[in-house]
């Protein structure tokens, strides 16, 4: 049996027997885990506030081999993010990235940029509540792009010319961008503003990218969340639903 420590994001707890809970965590060295906190929902527990949803916290928990619960032995809160939990709007925010977390993460698989990446938008929201919906964005590109499913936003997929600033990318129903002359005219067009807006995702941290965009037309901001969301969308109706334990 291994005893493991690492630094975790609360994803979400569910009720688990008479008095625990099981905690899904995003961790910094072990992608998705499930751990199973004994004892929690007891009024003395040991873990206290340290399992709400989004508590960035400092692990430890035991791994027997084959077995896909951990069991969680201590925690220490980081970071709260109790000012979060006033804001309906910010609640639901936060648990749609940990949603699209958990269906795009197979378990037990580390990826540290994912981690810093969700962090990073948790405290670019902190930051400013206001801007969480560009945030959502920004998470909604990088977690397709962290985990392989965002197109090439620099050449077409087809004839892998690159792409000069001013020139439209075209998309299919195969999530490839590509040039005006290799979609033959299939596909929508990309607008210059939405493909400058995906660009500068690449190259911004979370918080700055959303003071940038702050000036971003609606029907740009609509044509990002549209083309995010169609993405996603995509990506989740082929994946096989094998991690149906994941609630
Ligand atoms: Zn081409």
């Amino acid at each position: 049996m291994a005893v493991l420590e690492t630094e975790a994001l609360v994803l979400r707890t569910y009720n688990f027997g008479e008095a625990d809970k099981i905690v899904v965590f995003l961790t910094r060295t072990a992608g998705v885990i499930r751990a199973v906190a004994k004892g929690c929902r007891k009024l003395k527990s040991k873990y206290g506030a340290s399992l709400e949803p989004f508590t960035l916290a400092k692990i430890t928990y035991f791994q027997k081999e084959n077995q896909e619960l951990v069991a969680l032995s201590q925690t220490e809160i980081l970071k709260s993010h109790f000012d979060l939990s006033g804001q309906a709007e910010t609640l639901a925010g936060l648990a749609y990235m940990g949603d699209l977390v958990v269906e795009f993460s197979p378990p037990y698989e580390p990826n540290e940029k994912l981690f810093r990446m969700v962090k990073a938008c948790l405290d670019a929201i902190c930051q400013s509540q206001a801007d969480l919906q560009l945030v959502l964005r920004y998470f909604e590109v990088w977690l397709l792009k962290l985990e392989g499913y965002l197109p090439d936003l620099r050449r077409c997929g087809e004839c892998q010319r690159a792409f000069d600033e001013n020139e439209l990318a075209f998309m299919n129903s195969d999530s490839v961008f590509r040039c005006r002359t290799c979609s033959q005219g299939f596909g929508s067009a990309l607008s210059k503003r939405l493909q400058a807006q995906l660009r500068a995702t690449q190259r911004l941290a979370p918080f700055a990218f959303a003071q940038e965009s702050r000036a971003m037309p609606a029907n740009i901001h609509r044509e990002l969340a549209e083309l995010t969301h169609q993405l996603i969308g995509r990506v989740l109706e082929r994946q096989p639903r094998l991690r149906s334990t994941f609630q």
